[in-house]
């Protein structure tokens, strides 16, 4: 059985002392190494490699990721990071977050172009979706290892999380149209006191959480939540 994933999306916050003091609370928190989670952080791009030397260290099992990638393979892109440039670093990558199709304007082509080219690096996208549609709109590439998250708009960065049985319900959907192998997370206001409300659910495989991600106290309580 797959692990239940829990995905941390700091987006654009912490300095790099910060996240070290992140990774160091969360260490004395959690000794065990989890049979059944598999705990993700994305930082932004520039904390990446720091992090990355101080995972051999920590006492619980942390993976890495990126909160965007490049829909390009390589070349005169200016300030674009590439899967190829990620891949020694991250396991995975956050695609089509709803703020970069909000603030940068990111459109479902760009979205199933970044898609692809994570899976032609093997790295799994992360692909984030508020409706059917733009599910629907990644169905020409290749979804065995796709992960999606149904992040409903009013739900991000709100502290209003949809309902699980929606959550539920949407969920059901995407592997109803794709398979039941499709991994599907749920994401919009996680907290510890909601998240196994969620992770309970059949069709719902792990979580995405942004603000609650944040505190390392307050993650390491969602993680402690869902390891008993
Ligand atoms: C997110 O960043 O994907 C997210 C769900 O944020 P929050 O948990 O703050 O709603």
């Amino acid at each position: 059985m797959e692990k239940t994933l829990i995905v941390a999306n700091w987006k654009e916050h912490k300095t790099n002392s910060e996240a070290r003091g992140w990774v160091e609370v969360l260490s004395s928190k959690l000794k065990v190494k989890s049979e059944k989670l598999e705990v993700v952080v994305c930082p932004s791009f520039v904390l990446i490699p720091d992090l990355h030397s101080q995972l051999s260290i920590l006492n619980f099992e942390l993976s890495l990721g990126a909160q965007d990638v490049s829909k390009f393979e390589e070349g005169q892109y200016t300030g674009e990071v590439s899967t190829k440039i990620l891949k020694d670093f991250v396991d995975y990558v956050i695609v089509g977050h709803s703020e970069r199709r909000k603030h940068f304007g990111e459109t479902d082509e760009d979205v199933a172009l970044k898609i692809e080219q994570c899976l032609k690096h093997e790295l799994a996208p992360i692909v984030c979706v508020s409706n059917l549609e733009q599910v629907s709109k990644c169905q020409s590439v290749k979804v065995s290892k796709t992960i999606f998250a149904y992040e409903p708009l009013f739900a991000v960065g709100t502290g209003e999380p949809d309902t699980p049985e929606n959550a539920q319900e949407f969920a059901g959907k995407i592997k109803g149209k794709l398979g039941k192998n499709v991994r599907v997370l749920y994401g919009g206001s996680v907290n510890s006191e909601n998240v196994k409300l969620f992770v309970n659910q059949p069709d719902i495989d792990g979580v995405l959480v942004g603000q609650a991600s944040l505190d390392a106290e307050e993650f390491g309580r969602i993680i402690k939540s869902l390891n008993h």
